[in-house]
């Protein structure tokens, strides 16, 4: 098995990384787990690719293995694609998943159901010690709720009802998140593109 640096200190990603990488002959381990949990690798990138690029980028030359990165967040149609790479800290710095969450409720006050469609997008980087580096892109598309529904997950899952299915990200059991998000949807394209 190739053992792979995630580029992350997000348990929750971590593991739907491990899980899905998992399936494809990849041993995920933590940048923590790797030696360097106390590497704070700045996002100052404008983009979700940008981002992804660099904190792969970062980690694959601290440890000179293969590093993988995820960079994602949710685009909100009605409010022109924002939180997107804001998504982390659109209520501020050091703010929780629940003060993202408000926020986003806050801003889209009084907008009815058909007006509250979103896409949570994900951009995977693979980069490799040797210069190669392989990118992929994923979607999910839904709509944001009027409250929160769930207590899984983490970000803004509560709020975030994927098309097509009757429970939010939240709701839902990690096996079928991890199915149809933006972060399998980004892996799958990974994949194709890795065969
Ligand atoms: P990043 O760690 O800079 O990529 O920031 C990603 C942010 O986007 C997270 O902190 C969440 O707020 C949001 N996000 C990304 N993926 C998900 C997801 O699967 N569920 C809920 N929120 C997500």
């Amino acid at each position: 098995m190739m053992t792979v640096i995630a580029a992350t200190g997000n348990e929750h990603k971590l593991r739907e990384l491990k899980e899905i990488l998992g399936k494809y002959g990849m041993n995920v381990i933590s940048q923590e787990e790797a030696g360097f949990g106390d590497v704070d690798i700045v996002e100052d990138g404008e983009s979700f690719d940008e981002n992804s690029f660099i904190k792969a980028e970062a980690i694959m030359e601290l440890s000179g293995q293969i590093a993988v990165a995820d960079d994602s967040g949710l685009e909100v149609d009605y409010l022109n694609g924002a939180p997107g790479v804001h998504s982390a800290r659109y209520a501020g710095e050091h703010k929780s998943d629940e003060d993202n969450n408000n926020k986003l409720l806050k801003e889209l006050e009084g907008v009815p159901a058909e007006q509250r469609t979103a896409q949570f997008v994900s951009v995977v980087t693979l980069m490799y010690p040797d210069g190669r580096m392989v990118s992929a892109r994923g979607f999910c598309p839904g709509q944001i709720l009027f409250e929160p529904r769930g207590t899984g997950g983490f970000g803004y899952d509560p709020l975030f009802l994927p098309d097509g299915q009757d429970q939010t990200f939240a709701e839902m059991d990690q096996e079928t998140k991890n199915k149809i998000s933006h972060r399998a949807n980004a892996l799958k394209n990974l994949e194709s593109m890795l065969k």
